[in-house]
């Protein structure tokens, strides 16, 4: 496949270019930019990028064009991550919404309810979280608790989901419930899309061990969804609920991007730090780690534009994204564990007393949730063994 990009595609980079110089919020690109995300102000600031990015049609260039989006072709896909992970540009704060739950409503979703949410997805008015998991049912999902009982056409919700991120941000939630009791336990659940604002819905904070807040508990007593907010069929959710897993897997794949620009980063750092007099960067192991590193990220990005290829042809994404996610995760989570032992006795201390305010040692704690948000490692791979290589399905399930 060719790789370089046509004049087209150059001015398709260049109008984005010209946007974000644009759009970006003053201070930004300097490192001025008055407000981090501790501030009360910083997710009225990312609801506000998202609009902007709305407005200026670069908030969900894969989507069509009837839904707000740009039918991104794969090499426009490719340049805009680039572009974006170049600026270090604001968080998306929908994007539970744009990655996942909008393709899945365009997939599945009925007239009145692409209706409903969609344009809200993607101009940030509305923002999303996933409830899938709960403290019994994460790689298992059938085993989930929480029930949905019919009164009328309300469906009354009971039950607790657990690592919801974005749940203190969100007004929606794509949540699985279980509706009735098979001999089969993945029959029986049902897809709901439910109001977080409402009284029958509590979010609990967890404070990860980087000290920040990224996910919840959320605690449903008696709260209220109505025929019209399930996707799919009553009791067939199973399907539905793949098919937002393999949107979230293919989006993941996109981090690989920003790992291309750390691994930059990270030759930077080897060049700044000094061994005996010496640059790490001329230590010949080193130079070894860092050709290892080099060479397993460009091949994951070139595995990923494949996939992306694939996706973009078919029109949904598939199991490849597994691989993507598998790869993207493991490597990130090996990158900057090295990151940090290469720094000696730097590498323990923590925000101003570390090098670059502890980015590193951040960026490595956080890694090890990549490794399991979105279905672990070993998730990963037992689907790559029974979807692309055709293996035995895994005993355990
Ligand atoms: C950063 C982050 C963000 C998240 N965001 C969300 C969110 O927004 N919404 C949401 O619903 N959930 C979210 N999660 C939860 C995540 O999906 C689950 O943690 C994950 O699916 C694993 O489930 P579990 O924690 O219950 O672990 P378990 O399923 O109990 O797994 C424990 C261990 O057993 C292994 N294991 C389990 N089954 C098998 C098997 N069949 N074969 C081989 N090994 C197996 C696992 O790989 C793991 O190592 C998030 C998690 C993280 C870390």
């Amino acid at each position: 496949m060719d790789f370089s990009f046509s004049k087209r595609e150059e001015k398709f980079r260049a109008s984005l270019r010209a946007w974000l110089e644009e759009n970006l919020p003053d201070g930004w690109l300097d490192g001025t930019f008055p407000l981090s995300k501790h501030d009360p102000e910083y997710s009225a600031f990312l609801r506000n990028w998202q609009n902007k990015l709305y407005e200026g049609g670069w908030a969900a260039i894969a989507w069509p064009k009837e839904y707000g989006g740009r039918n991104a072709t794969l090499m426009e896909e490719i340049i805009y991550q680039q572009e974006m992970v170049r600026v270090k540009a604001p968080q998306l704060i929908n994007y539970v919404g744009i990655h996942m739950v909008g393709p899945t409503l365009i997939q599945l979703g009925t007239e009145e309810q692409k209706e409903r949410y969609i344009e809200k997805i993607v101009t940030g008015e509305e923002v999303w979280c996933q409830g899938y998991s709960e403290p019994n049912a994460g790689s298992d999902l059938s085993a989930l608790k929480t029930t949905a009982v019919k009164d009328g056409d309300r469906w009354i919700i009971n039950g607790q989901k657990v690592w919801t991120s974005f749940g203190h941000l969100a007004d929606k939630c794509f949540l699985l419930a279980r509706t009735s009791h098979h001999e089969k336990k993945q029959k029986g659940i049902t897809v709901f899309l439910v109001d977080m604002h409402q009284p029958g819905v509590e979010t609990r904070p967890i404070i990860q061990m980087d000290g920040e807040h990224d996910f919840n508990e959320v605690y449903l007593n008696d709260a209220i969804a109505y025929d019209a907010d399930i996707v799919g069929e009553v009791d067939e959710g199973w399907k539905v609920m793949i098919t937002l897993l393999m949107h979230e897997r293919t989006g993941i794949g996109g981090q690989l991007f920003t790992l291309e620009q750390q691994f930059a980063e990270l030759v930077n750092l080897t060049r700044e730090l000094e061994d005996n007099g010496r640059r790490l960067l001329e230590d010949p192991f080193i130079r070894q780690r860092m050709v290892d590193f080099y060479t397993r990220t460009r091949g994951s990005l070139l595995n990923y534009y494949r996939n992306l290829t694939t996706t973009l042809k078919r029109g949904y994404p598939g199991a490849e994204g597994s691989m993507d996610k598998l790869l993207v995760s493991e490597l990130t989570k090996e990158m900057f564990e090295y990151s940090v032992s290469i720094q000696g006795h730097q590498g323990v201390l923590w925000k101003e007393d570390a090098l670059a305010d502890s980015f590193w040692q951040e960026q490595y704690l956080y890694s090890f949730g990549m490794t399991i948000g979105g279905g672990t490692s070993e998730i990963q791979k037992n689907t790559i063994a029974e979807r692309m290589l055709g293996l035995p399905k895994d005993l355990g399930r």
